[in-house]
């Protein structure tokens, strides 16, 4: 009996042993062989090959092929391209959705949205282009914004959707060819959206798409002299070491990476809905999310309330199976996730904060997932391990504050500066605090998206912005031509 139901699991393990270079997809050169885990039950649901640094040597070497016609497109050409990128992948949000859960553990209704973002991706670039002068001039001086040439395109495992089409989205608009290096545990969405594009029908060659690891394949990218451009999402560490290894090839480089995001409640704020809205940004996608609020800013007059308001408002925030339309927060991505989330929360208690819900261990009925319990923490100082370290797990840490100055600088006071959230009834005020606050976006009583709208960190939470004209404009190279 083990042995058939082992047979049959063998069976439905999918396997992918192909990128996608030069418009077609190609056996990997590289030989190593990855299990793709489903982080609901620990199980194989797929095996990946891994490509080397040969494979990523083609995928550049097609790219800048392809770079020699697609860098002097025009600005229709382009716009016509995001609109086949925009319907192709348009057609399979459903597919998209479904791989996010399985693979990666995304709760489905946060996972939808994720998809959404990318699919509008496309849609926000062309706008973002149609508004962006490529040429300007006056008197004898002329400017152009010239594609910058072959981009690596670096990424993360939490949003892999978004990543991918956003970048790409932002290259095609700009005329510059591409070699995307997804997170490696990205593996079965990455198919499914290469799936979408290929539909798309581009050039052959315009983007190239080698999945490995950041070692192998995104080392190669850094290193490689005819690669002009990387744009990456991740983990700080990983970030300085791409600035520092490509200055050797003067690369031009785009960071987007950690947070320790404030959310500041004012003394005014309307609790009954400041507080779920405040939980939500905390635990959105399962708190594996750059832009998390996860440092609670409360004031010390309204504490015990908001205690108690927590409390109610957690019931809300029920933990189970991702595909599951009501829950809301699901597993963590992988055994090394869970590990370290867990290893915070431990933290936590040992520096001296109080659990108020949650803690440590698996929630009862999910131990075989990689399954964490929402935690919030109270009575936490901002110089605790907690408030300072980005956990990427559902973990919240409410810090009280004295005065408006006082909670500006409590929200000021961390190495990164991603993104803030203000909470006030009186506008006026919320958008005072939020001029003070250092992060590259700020949003007032609520979490909203603009995609016009640049995005990008302060301090350790990047260097440059994504998204509209700003994120079109760091695949650009300005070329001024003067006569006398
Ligand atoms: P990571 O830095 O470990 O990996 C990111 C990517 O870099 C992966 O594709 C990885 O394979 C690759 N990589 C690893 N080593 C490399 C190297 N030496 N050279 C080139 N590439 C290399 O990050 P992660 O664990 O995948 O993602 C979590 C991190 O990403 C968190 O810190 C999170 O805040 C950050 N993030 C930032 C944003 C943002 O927009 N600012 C969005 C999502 C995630």
């Amino acid at each position: 009996m083990a042995t058939m139901e082992t047979v049959a699991e063998r069976d439905r393990i999918k396997t992918i042993t192909t990128h996608y270079i030069d418009g077609a997809f190609v056996e990997s050169h590289g030989r190593e062989v990855m299990d793709i885990i489903k982080p609901t039950n620990g199980k194989v649901i797929a095996r990946v090959t891994l490509g080397d640094e040969e494979d990523t040597r083609g995928a550049i070497a097609a790219a800048k092929r392809a770079f020699a016609t697609f860098g002097r497109t025009t600005k229709e050409e382009r716009a016509r391209y995001l609109r086949q990128l925009h319907e192709a992948v348009s057609e399979r949000i459903d597919d998209l959705t479904a791989v996010m859960v399985e693979e990666y553990g995304g709760v489905a209704r946060f996972a939808r949205l994720i998809v959404e973002s990318g699919v509008n991706a496309f849609a926000a670039a062309e706008k973002g282009l149609q508004e962006l002068p490529l040429r300007q001039s006056w008197g004898k001086t002329t400017v152009t914004l010239e594609p910058v040439g072959v981009a690596g395109l670096i990424t993360a495992w939490n949003a892999n959707a978004l990543f991918i089409c956003l970048k790409l989205a932002s290259a095609v608009a700009a005329g510059c060819t591409v070699v995307i290096k997804p997170s490696e545990m990205s593996s079965l969405q990455t198919r499914v959206m290469v799936e979408c594009w290929n539909a798309a029908e581009l050039p052959k060659g315009v983007y190239n798409v080698v999945t490995g690891l950041g070692t192998v394949v995104g080392a190669e990218l850094v290193r490689n002299p005819d690669v002009a451009k990387i744009s990456f999402t991740g983990s700080v560490a990983v970030g300085e070491a791409i600035m520092r290894d490509g200055a050797a090839t003067m690369k031009r480089i785009t960071l987007e990476l950690g947070g320790k995001s404030p959310t500041i409640l004012l003394d005014d704020a309307a609790l009954d809905q400041a507080v779920p809205a405040a939980l939500t940004l905390a635990f959105m996608n399962s708190g594996q999310a750059c832009a998390a609020g996860t440092r609670l800013l409360v004031p010390k007059s309204r504490f015990d309330e908001v205690k108690r308001a927590m409390r109610d408002a957690m019931r809300a925030f029920t933990v189970g199976d991702p595909a599951d339309l009501n829950i809301a927060v699901g597993p963590m991505v992988s055994q090394k996730q869970y590990e370290r989330v867990e290893s915070y929360i431990r933290k936590g208690i040992e520096e001296g904060a109080e659990v108020l819900v949650g803690g440590e261990g698996h929630p009862a009925g999910l131990e075989a997932g990689y399954f964490v319990k929402p935690t919030v923490f109270v009575n936490v100082k901002n110089d605790m391990t907690i408030a300072q370290e980005e956990i990427f797990g559902p973990v919240l840490s409410v810090i009280a504050y004295d005065s408006e100055d006082d909670a500006i600088r409590i929200a000021n006071d961390t190495c990164y500066g991603l993104h803030a959230y203000v909470n006030g009834t009186d506008v006026r005020r919320a958008r005072h605090v939020a001029s003070q606050v250092l992060a590259g976006r700020v949003a007032i009583n609520g979490l909203l998206d603009d995609q016009q709208a640049p995005f990008g960190g302060f301090k350790d939470s990047g260097v440059g912005r994504e998204f509209g004209t700003y994120g079109i404009e760091a695949f650009l190279e300005p070329r001024a031509i003067l006569e006398v």
